[in-house]
């Protein structure tokens, strides 16, 4: 029952009624975060040379009451649209801050990852929220890493760029995500306060089998250790790519194969076990 109020509502979308239909989605989202549907699930990322658990990537996920699990590539794209974005941010960089301190006080210290959207970066009331929200959680801005694509800086470089150097100037660290699917210049990489890179998984997955793959995974690894910076593979998911990225020099690796994204109780519970 719950699948065809779904696909009914998704076959909807290209009709007439989309226009009725986004907006009842967008209230729809509004209403998650007062109705507490949205939850926060944790990926553990490996540091490849001590072999620990030293970070996490926070995660969005709906838990609509009639449709059940919304995955975020279902709703992020469209709040991104529609401007919600900016709440489901806020909630997030609540949560995670919240969290990120729950660990520190238990003493793990998890570096927290957390996602921005490109709209996020156009406005001056980020970096505010951001100092409110440490505030209020006791939390520092060294136990968190926020990741942005590079599509974020190509769509208003001027602004980006000065919200990025407000964040890090507060003490953030930065990453790019999704590098090399974007069309950001190396110039502009160049002027961005970045300590790291996030390889995407479209060139991770099937790297093994993919000699182009290979090479463009090789490359970004070697850019960015000759830039100074850390890299992160994602989309791990064989023993024979962990491998590989392994002899490449990649720092940091996170995918299926090391843990899929857990509620963060779940996470304790695999991190308590030593399973990686
Ligand atoms: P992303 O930031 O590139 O996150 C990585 C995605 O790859 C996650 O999907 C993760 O679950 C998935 N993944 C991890 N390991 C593997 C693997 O080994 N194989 C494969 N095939 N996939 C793997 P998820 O959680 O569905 O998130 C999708 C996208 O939604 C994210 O891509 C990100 O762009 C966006 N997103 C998620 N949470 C947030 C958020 O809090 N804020 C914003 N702005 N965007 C978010
Ligand atoms: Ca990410
Ligand atoms: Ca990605
Ligand atoms: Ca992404």
């Amino acid at each position: 029952r719950k699948r065809l109020g779904y696909a009914r509502y998704d076959a909807s979308y290209d009709t007439e009624t989309e226009n009725h239909g986004r907006l009842s989605l967008t209230g729809e989202l509004r209403q998650a975060i007062a109705r507490n549907e949205l939850v926060l699930y944790y990926q553990p990322r490996l540091d490849l040379a001590s072999g620990e658990i030293t970070g996490v990537e926070a995660l969005v996920r709906w838990q609509h009451p009639e449709r059940g699990f919304v995955p975020p590539d279902q709703f992020i794209p469209f709040a991104e649209q529609t401007g919600c974005i900016r709440d489901i941010t806020q909630w997030v960089i609540g949560r995670a801050f919240e969290q990120g301190a729950r660990w520190r006080a238990a003493g793990l210290a998890l570096a927290v990852s957390i996602n921005l959207s490109a709209r996020d970066l156009l406005g001056p009331e980020l970096p505010r929220r951001f100092a409110e929200l440490l505030a209020s959680h006791g939390a520092s801005p060294h136990w968190f890493l926020l990741e942005i694509t590079e599509s974020a800086i190509v769509d208003d470089p001027v602004r980006a760029l000065e919200t990025v150097t407000r964040l890090h100037e507060m003490g953030f660290s930065l990453s790019i995500d999704d590098f090399g699917t974007g069309y950001s210049s190396l110039a502009q990489l160049k002027r961005l306060p970045v300590a790291e890179l996030k390889i995407d998984k479209s060139f991770v997955m099937d790297m093994a089998r993919d000699p182009d793959d290979m090479t463009i995974v090789r490359s970004v690894i070697d850019l960015a250790h000759n830039m100074g910076l850390s890299v992160v593979a994602e989309g791990v998911e064989t023993d024979e790519v962990r491998e590989l990225l392994y002899d490449m020099g990649c720092d940091y690796l996170q995918g299926y194969h090391i843990c899929k994204p857990l509620p963060a109780e779940q996470l304790e519970g695999w991190l308590a076990r030593g399973a990686a």
